[in-house]
């Protein structure tokens, strides 16, 4: 039987990689996203993958949309807490709800995805969790108190639900992307994008699909002796 799989904000970006990567791996996948019906559409015509919408930051709307890939597809032994929002802007500037919404779905998403399906994949004696955290979680980033403060925590939260999940089976880990070529880095201004790029070793935006291959090793079952690692994938700009 195949394994099930949902990839959160899965029908684009780094989310549509990671779910085509699963799909090759012979997994059954399931791609949840959060509004663009667009994106959602035109990713399942492409793949086949079933999608599935809700926000991954509202916690009843998690056990509901999890319950909903389970009768659909089967019980669920991999996530991939990948969603993300951000909310730039120096702390003078920032709001509360700029603040509380970047936890609430970036940080909040991975505890309520987590509590959705952790249990069912103990009582199996299986399970592959991966958070996408960021570079920008490891070292800080100038107008991002939110966002670095969020995927900083998804660092914590990984290795705190790996030492859980040890002895049922149930690997968590999580991968930190340095600046990948996505609509995410797009919104980035020319001027910024061109001195991050700058500072990058390799040269260069890494891509969607170098991330996948990550999330694909640490979902693989060969993958089973990793747990509570944070994989940096950043073109060598931070060295952690
Ligand atoms: P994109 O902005 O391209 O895509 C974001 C995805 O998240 C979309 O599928 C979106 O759904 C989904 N999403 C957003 N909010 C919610 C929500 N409340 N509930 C469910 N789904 C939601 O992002 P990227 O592909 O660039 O980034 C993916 C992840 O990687 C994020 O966690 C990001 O922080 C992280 N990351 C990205 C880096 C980069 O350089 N791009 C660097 C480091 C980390 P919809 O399509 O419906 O809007």
């Amino acid at each position: 039987m195949s394994r099930v799989a949902i990839v959160t904000g899965g029908t684009r970006g780094i989310g549509e990689a990671i779910s085509l990567a699963l799909q090759e791996m012979g997994y059954t996948v399931a791609a949840n996203y959060g509004g663009n019906e667009e994106k959602a559409k035109a990713f399942t015509d492409k793949t086949g993958i079933a999608t599935f919408k809700w926000d991954v930051g509202d916690h009843q709307a998690c056990l509901d949309g999890c319950a909903a890939v389970a009768q659909a597809l089967g019980p669920i032994d991999i996530v991939v807490n990948n969603a993300g929002i951000t909310r730039d802007g120096v702390l003078a500037k920032m709001s509360f709800d700029d603040w509380n919404e970047v936890m609430r779905i970036n940080l909040g998403g991975c505890f309520n995805m987590s509590k959705a399906t952790f249990g069912g994949m103990r009582e199996r004696g299986w399970g592959r969790i991966v958070n996408i955290g960021s570079i920008n979680g490891q070292a800080g980033q100038y107008g991002q108190v939110n966002y670095a403060a969020a995927k900083s925590g998804i660092h914590g939260f990984t290795k705190a639900l790996a030492q859980e999940g040890a002895k049922s089976g149930i690997t968590v880990n999580a991968i930190a992307p340095g600046y990948i070529d996505t609509d995410m880095v797009a919104a980035v201004p020319a001027a910024v994008l061109e001195k991050i790029v700058a500072k990058i070793p390799v040269g260069r935006l890494g891509q969607a699909s170098e991330i996948a291959r990550g999330v694909a090793f640490l979902c693989s079952e060969e993958g089973g002796f990793v747990t509570g690692s944070t994989l940096s994938i950043n073109g060598g700009q931070h060295m952690y």
